[in-house]
């Protein structure tokens, strides 16, 4: 399976309907998510395509602790020896493996069909032990420097990432790049969602990858100025109705 690249040092690694990334630095590997359960050879394939050996792997950091960015954790730790980390509101959700918490579908029939067809809620993942929670504000002392930004809504314990030597943010499920930005498919709470959208848009960045659709390699910011950088009933007004 052909990793992507997507910036100097950052890989995509597709895991189905979900992406996760992989981060090269002098330090060894990091991943962010770990896709659907089946994925650790994808992971472990894209490893080898980069020239590097699974045990180099040093980190799996998750963006939340939904079915589609844990699913393949425990293999992937099993073979690796990586350390986990995860903010510890979704500690609970990773530790036993389920069952999630529901999610109320995004506005518009798209995210409602997605929604009902992508997220089972009762699914049973394997668990996967947390090794160090993560706090937002805090850099990570991994890869060079990774921020952590708490972004609620989506689920409460989601964090995004921006690793800093290559200025490029991990929105994780904060949106989704299907035919451009737009909400992920469901929310714990919208009014969160829609500060956590617009904290993002705060940010500075170049590049972006989301848990799922397309990263963006250059110019992300612009995007996300344009999408959220303006007041909730702004881009509400500019959503089309359901
Ligand atoms: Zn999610
Ligand atoms: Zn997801």
């Amino acid at each position: 399976m052909a990793v992507k690249r997507v910036i100097h040092g950052v890989h995509v690694v597709p895991m189905g309907f979900a992406n996760a990334f992989l981060i090269e630095s002098d330090d060894g590997l990091t991943l962010i998510d770990a896709g659907y359960p089946g994925k650790e050879a994808v992971v472990f394939d894209a490893i080898r395509g980069l020239g590097r050996s699974p045990d180099q792997l040093k980190q799996v950091i998750f963006t939340h602790g939904h079915p589609d960015h844990i699913g393949s954790a425990a293999a992937v730790v099993r073979e690796t020896g990586a350390r986990t980390y995860m903010h510890p509101l979704d500690i609970p959700l990773a530790q036993s493996g389920g069952p999630f918490r529901p999610l109320t579908p995004a506005p518009g029939l798209s995210r409602r069909l997605m929604c009902k067809l992508l997220y089972h809620p009762d699914e049973q993942m394997e668990p996967i032990a947390i090794d160090r929670t993560l706090n937002d504000g805090e850099i990570l002392r991994v890869a060079g420097g990774i921020e952590v930004i708490h972004t609620p809504g989506h689920c409460a314990g989601q964090v995004a990432l921006l690793w800093r030597p290559g200025r490029m943010l991990f929105a994780g499920d904060v949106c989704m790049n299907i035919m451009g930005l737009g909400d992920p498919v469901g929310f714990e709470s919208l009014e969160e969602g829609r500060a956590s959208q617009r904290k993002l848009a705060s940010l500075s960045f170049d590049a972006a990858g989301f848990g799922h659709g397309d990263p963006i390699a250059r110019d992300a910011l612009t995007r996300f100025r344009n999408k959220y950088g303006t007041s909730p009933e702004d881009v509400d007004r500019r959503r089309p109705a359901a």
